[in-house]
């Protein structure tokens, strides 16, 4: 049959599926597998992303390929494994730009494509090519590897500078009161944390006592910006605002890209008042729920300026909920009432489950069936040759060289995604390999631990010394895998 033979609405409706589909990508901090109703929470109320499930497809075996922040960030947005490249480890507040502007990333592919792209939320992912003055305009940052628009937390909320970045210029700076950041030496007059724990809203061990701001104490020291200094009780507020602007910005016509990035849950957790009490895990809980309703003025817009039904939402976390937490608000011990990990083993920062196997919700109207599940192997990774796929966008030559387009998984619940893929922690060491339901998990000393995750996914028995053939083949691959020239 010839195509202008086709019936009209025929022919509107492949067009319509054919259209490059907006992207929000909402890459949570520290959620663990257990933290949502979605997933098993029985603590909380999390009606907003139970919504987005029901609407989308929930998957089961997601990963954030790394237990912490910095590198899980760096991967998704380069494609690139984050132990390829030294000095990927967790970002200090001070550190110079990651990614080289001309490395390919998820925003700058879609932004050849066409797309209006943002970032609200958290970067830690370094700024500048020397270390960063925030009393000048910050470049390299956001901006030069692809980002049309950006209001960023430069690090994270538990580190100085405790301020907002905007486009290259932090935001309320007064120019009379300059911002000095030090991380490792003391700088200033002010009492640290450690000096001054009567100052403290919330109760901080030492690597986190060092500048006080907002009555929190924080890692790093910082002195000046005064009046651009964060609220922590307002910071889910003002986020959600600048994603919501975004969005109200957007026309018709040309589709965006929003990669927001909430600091809810990662700590402090410092709620607002009007969402203090409400969960019966303590403040956890309750930052949980602002995260929560963060997502829902998300998909408010989203219905109200009538993007919804063309507009792909992923909601995911970039590493395992925290057990243990570094600061104490007097409701830790209520953290165990409902585990942040599920039933998975290990937290963030480490290569058990619960370190890397993250929520992973999709949902697009015009093309993904609601209310499914898919147990396909996903890793945030994966997201530039995705997104380019649906967006029909071609790669440039050697971008995302350890990625690759799992749209089909992203749209049929019933396809498969990756055959193989590795974790890691923090630096170049330890890795772990998954291949098809078998995970390998390697030690530095040498050491390793095998698990069956199809029969065992709490990891509770090492078949290492039981099935040496199957860890010797997964060492193999594991092995090929490191061996491949960093490009
Ligand atoms: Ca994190």
């Amino acid at each position: 049959m010839k195509k202008s033979l086709l019936p009209a609405a025929l022919a509107l409706a492949a067009f319509a599926a054919a259209a490059p589909p907006n992207i929000v990508f909402i890459l949570s901090d520290d959620v663990g597998y257990g933290d949502l109703v979605c997933y098993g929470a029985t603590k909380v109320k999390t009606p907003n992303l139970d919504r987005l499930a029901r609407e989308g497809t929930r998957f089961t075996d997601a990963h954030s390929t790394a237990s912490v922040c910095t590198p899980t960030r760096f991967a998704f947005m380069s494609g690139r494994y984050a132990w390829r490249q030294a000095g990927t480890g967790i970002a200090a507040g001070n550190a110079t730009l990651l990614i080289k502007p001309s490395t390919p990333t998820v925003a700058s592919v879609l932004k050849q494509g066409g797309y209006a792209t943002g970032i609200v939320g958290k970067w830690h992912l370094g700024l500048g090519d020397t270390t960063p003055d925030f009393n000048k305009e910050i470049a390299p940052g956001p901006r030069e590897i692809g980002f049309d628009y950006s209001f960023i937390i430069p690090a994270t909320g538990d580190r100085t500078p405790c301020v907002f970045v905007e486009n290259g210029r932090v935001v309320g700076l007064d120019p009379s009161d300059p911002i000095e950041v030090s991380y490792g030496k003391r700088i200033g007059t002010d009492p640290t944390g450690l000096e001054r724990p009567d100052l403290l809203k919330i109760k901080a061990d030492q690597s986190h006592s060092q500048a006080i701001v907002n009555g929190v104490s924080r890692i790093g020291y910082m002195t000046g910006g005064k009046k651009a200094r964060w609220v922590d009780e307002d910071i889910a507020d003002t986020l959600t605002a600048k994603a919501v602007a975004f969005l109200e910005k957007q026309k018709a016509g040309r589709p965006f890209f929003l990669y927001l990035a909430p600091h809810d849950i990662h700590e402090p957790m410092v709620p607002h008042p009007r969402f203090r009490g409400t969960s019966q895990c303590g403040w956890r809980g309750d930052v949980i729920h602002q995260l929560d309703w963060t997502v829902g003025e998300v998909l408010g817009a989203l219905d109200r300026l009538g993007f919804a039904k063309d507009t792909l939402v992923i909601f995911t976390s970039d590493n395992g909920g925290a057990i243990k937490n570094t600061y104490d608000d007097g409701t830790n011990h209520l953290h165990a009432l409902q585990p942040p990990n599920g039933a998975l083993r290990g937290q963030k920062g480490t290569l058990y489950e619960g370190g890397h196997r993250v929520p992973f919700i999709a949902r697009w109207p015009a093309r993904i069936r609601a209310g499914t599940g898919s147990a396909a192997l996903m890793g945030h990774i994966d997201m530039m040759p995705t997104f380019a796929a649906l967006a029909g966008q071609a790669l440039p030559k050697g971008a995302a060289p350890d990625a690759i387009d799992v749209s089909k998984a992203l749209l049929d619940p019933k396809a498969k995604g990756r055959d193989t893929l590795v974790l890691q922690n923090n630096n170049q060491q330890p890795l772990a390999l998954r291949a098809g339901t078998w995970k390998l998990l390697t030690r530095p000393n040498g050491a390793s631990e095998l698990y069956d995750l199809a029969n065992d996914l709490a990891e509770t028995k090492n078949l290492a010394a039981s099935e040496p053939e199957r860890a010797k083949e997964l060492a193999a691959l594991l092995a090929t895998e490191r061996a491949k020239s960093a490009p």
